[in-house]
């Protein structure tokens, strides 16, 4: 704590430019896998600090790192970069600038973060015993994401362990939520294709259906989760879109449904996958239809090792109070910083953003999308707090 402490202030004193920065990559957003500028600036920085800076890593990520003054072990710190492709419908001056392009996940806030711990750790090198690793990936918000890429160009190799935050929108202000074990969860979709066979919407006999083939199946589909998986297990499965047809009096030839289906269990998770494909054969093959599905396998589930997730409660108590550290009840959303922690131990938290007072109260990915900024110095905080745990000894 004796040399914690001036860490935590130090990084205080680093806010405005955190803040300056979260601006202005909030600005000029960039979607998934479309990242350039973003990566750009973000590896110019470390580069100025000093730190190794790799770009291009498994695609569009970079990562910097930062050589202790003695030996020790590796702690990785991951923050994500990529945009939604939503207008931003925000009345301030750090609106994007970019017309269908918003920061509406708080990703701008977690890079900004990154690289004010980095400013404070720089000044602290020759006391850090181990390395730390910054990890700025691309393309969280579009499967299959950056992380896995990133993993196998070597983003962990040597790493002991990492940890990784989400601002959260949902949680005020101030608080932190940790759990370990499952956290998010395991995000697959579907497109099922139906044929039927079209014709006059006046002789329905001579024709098969593919909107009522369709819309039976997209009741069969709810009796997954209802009638087949476990009552104690979580499971999600939402049809979020059928298209068909675009005539009163035409029976089209073909149906589309698109899907995703969410769930933690691995059990689970092939389960819905095999009677996703029985329930749509079965119910087209009784109606004389045709099927055909894309299943894209998407993020495994966030799954939290423990004694990184304890060290993390720990870290946080004497920043926001012990009162304000809080179990986090896990989440049907998906995050591929589900990769990092199949392979080494680590731990994602949340830090509060909600402030009614500035008006952030939207959820994520809502045009109006917003969160109390200072959720970055307490995400910084928590991060230098966990990177003491294992590097001042
Ligand atoms: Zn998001
Ligand atoms: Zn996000």
């Amino acid at each position: 704590m004796k040399r914690l402490n001036p860490m935590l202030q130090r990084l205080e004193q680093f806010y405005e430019e955190m803040v300056q920065l979260r601006r202005e990559l909030h600005m000029y957003p960039e979607l998934s896998f479309q990242e350039v500028e973003t990566p750009r600036k973000i590896a110019a920085i470390h580069r100025e600090l000093g730190l190794d800076v790799r770009t291009e890593v498994g695609g569009r990520g970079v990562v910097a790192t930062l050589r202790g003054g003695k030996p020790g072990p590796t702690v990785a710190l991951r923050a994500d970069f990529d945009a939604l492709p939503i207008q931003d419908e925000k009345e301030v001056d750090y609106k994007s600038r970019v017309p269908g392009v918003m920061h509406a996940c708080g990703h701008d806030l977690h890079t900004a973060t990154l690289i004010g711990v980095a400013r404070v750790l720089v000044e602290r090198k020759e006391e850090l015993a181990g390395n730390v690793v910054f990890i700025h990936q691309f393309a969280e918000e579009v499967s299959p994401g950056g992380a896995k890429p990133m993993i196998e160009d070597g983003c962990l190799d040597d790493v002991d362990v990492i940890y990784g935050y989400h601002v959260w929108a949902g949680i005020p202000y101030g608080e932190v939520r940790v759990t370990e074990g499952y956290m998010m969860a395991a995000v697959d979709d579907f497109i099922i294709h139906i044929e039927g066979k079209g014709g006059h919407g006046a002789t329905p006999h001579v024709t098969v259906d593919p909107i009522v083939v369709g819309s039976q199946l997209v009741l069969n589909l709810q009796q997954i989760v209802s009638r087949r998986v476990d009552p104690l297990k979580p499971a999600v499965l939402t049809v979020g879109s059928f298209v068909s047809g675009n005539a009163f009096n035409v029976i089209p030839g073909t149906a589309q449904l698109r899907g995703t289906i969410r769930s933690f269990d691995d059990d689970v998770r092939a389960l819905m996958e095999q009677a996703l494909k029985e329930v749509t054969e079965a119910t087209c093959r009784a109606a004389g239809a045709k099927a055909r599905i894309e299943f894209l396998r998407g993020y495994p589930a966030v799954n939290n090792h423990a004694e990184p997730t304890k060290w993390i409660e720990e870290a946080a108590k004497p920043i926001v109070g012990a009162d304000q550290v809080k179990p986090l009840t896990p989440i049907m959303g998906g995050e591929d910083f589900a990769y990092y922690l199949q392979k080494v131990p680590g731990t994602f938290f949340f830090v509060g953003g909600e402030n009614s007072e500035l008006n952030a109260v939207y959820p994520h990915h809502h045009p109006k999308f917003d969160v109390d900024e200072r959720a970055m110095i307490i995400g910084g905080k928590v991060f230098l707090a966990a990177v003491a745990r294992h590097l001042l000894k």
